[in-house]
């Protein structure tokens, strides 16, 4: 990620180019270039279809080893709580509350904006994806569907719920047992490591593969392609924006007994920082110190805020939650009560397996869509704008860590008021990094 930035290019702005240069060479070619053997069979299906779905491959060839190692590794960090007993616990369940309210909110934002409506992909749907929604599962199937009776299996046939279920049991195991299994929990740390080295190595072609995608893309449908994608970015940023005025304000006054506004006004470097870096993990030192400088121990957020950056990602389920139902209305297809609920619980858990560093939301997002069948390639369309939502979504992830730090240390009794109030107009020494010690 460091060695990136040396380049005259970042790779954002290459994966941005690849968008641009995708979109013009299909416009180019849907305009400009008369029907044929050479623009259909070898320019559209060929090269752009080659190029676009191989890279589509190379990703999903990632998703069942990471989501298997990520969850492993982060339900690993859950399992420590113990030490932490209520508070930790307490911290965790609004954690995945929160997040499962974003994703509500994602979803009901994007059904009123419906931003994949008129870019009609259903021509473009690989053979080897066609979506089977023939089978109608009882609730109680679903719930019993989750345990994998042959976990070696689940892997096989990347069954994300069942890899996701077994993933979480053997975290918390491995944590439990400690010192007693050195070894395999250095294994798993490991191939977690090993996966996001791939992941970042795969990630250096996605210029070359957006082009392809946006390409094949464009040249079928032309400019009907602009108005669903800006409608996209529409519908996370609102969703984004709601869960911070109203989840996040809600849960302060309530819970935490806590100016929602005062608290922004506070908080709003920590999210600058965010945003500009797209990282929540690099963000834990700023909001642990800036909650500090705001009355909220350290005795809390230490513990809290790394661990919320770890498993808490409510602006990356949003994103998610938003993508659903956006390559669902591009690909023609209706999704079931089901599927909603089967969203809510992989793109919590995704939020869990997700790492805290810029563009990992959108390949935890190759797990959301197949535990629904959603055709994978739908994330080409989504790659090449993603960067500036990765910079607002990882802004709201971290503010939610902040928001269930601050409650907590409020409920807790280890939120000093006096200090609080005597900062709102002191906001010069909110970026004091030195004092930190994590
Ligand atoms: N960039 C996000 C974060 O670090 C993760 C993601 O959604 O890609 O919080």
């Amino acid at each position: 990620m460091e060695a990136k930035k040396k380049k005259k290019f970042g790779l954002t702005t290459r994966i941005f180019l690849g968008l641009i240069l995708g979109g013009i060479t299909g416009l180019i070619v849907h305009y400009l270039v008369p029907e044929s053997t050479f623009r259909d069979t070898i320019l559209i299906n060929g090269v752009f279809n080659v190029i676009g779905t191989g890279f589509m491959r190379l990703m999903q060839m990632l998703v069942v080893p990471l989501v298997f190692f990520s969850i492993v590794a982060g339900s690993m960090a859950i399992g420590d709580t113990k030490k932490l007993g209520r508070v930790g616990l307490k911290t965790i369940a609004f954690y995945l509350v929160t997040t499962a309210i974003a994703i509500t909110i994602a979803l009901t934002v994007a059904n009123i904006i419906n931003p994949g409506f008129g870019l009609d992909m259903t021509s473009v749907v690989a053979e080897e994806t066609t979506i089977d929604h023939t089978s109608a599962e009882t609730g109680v199937d679903m719930l019993l569907g989750i345990i994998p009776k042959n976990p070696v299996a689940a892997l096989a046939e990347g069954n994300m719920l069942q890899i996701i279920m077994f993933a979480l049991l053997l975290g918390l195991i491995l944590a439990h047992l400690g010192n007693k299994v050195p070894i395999i929990s250095r294994v798993m740390n490991e191939g977690n490591d090993i996966m996001m080295t791939m992941t970042f190595i795969i990630m250096k072609v996605a210029p070359i593969g957006v082009f392809g995608l946006i390409a094949k893309t464009f040249s079928g449908i032309g400019f009907d392609g602009f108005l669903p994608m800006l409608k996209y970015m529409g519908s996370v940023i609102i969703a984004l924006i709601l869960q911070v005025g109203f989840t996040y304000s809600l849960i302060l006054l309530v819970f935490g007994r806590t100016n929602p506004l005062a608290f922004l006004k506070k908080f709003a470097p920590v999210m600058g920082f965010a945003f500009s870096t797209a990282s929540s993990g690099a963000t834990v030192p700023i909001n642990i110190s800036t909650l500090d400088e705001m009355g909220i121990s350290k005795k809390i957020s230490a513990f809290t805020i790394p661990l919320g950056a770890t498993i808490n990602m409510d602006g990356t389920a949003i994103m998610q939650g938003v993508a659903v139902i956006f390559v669902a209305q591009a690909y023609g297809i209706s999704l079931s009560l089901g599927d909603f609920i089967t969203v809510i619980g992989t793109a919590t858990m995704a939020s869990v397996g997700t790492a805290a560093v810029p563009g990992v939301g959108l390949i935890t997002l190759a797990m959301v869509f197949n535990s629904i069948g959603l055709p994978v390639e739908g994330i080409g369309l989504i790659m090449g704008i993603d960067r500036i939502l990765d910079m607002a979504r990882t802004a709201v992830n971290c503010t939610g860590d902040a928001i269930v730090t601050t409650v907590v240390s409020h409920q807790e009794g280890l939120f000093d008021r006096n200090q609080f109030e005597g900062k709102v107009q002191d906001d010069d020494d909110l970026l004091n990094l030195d004092d930190v010690d994590l």
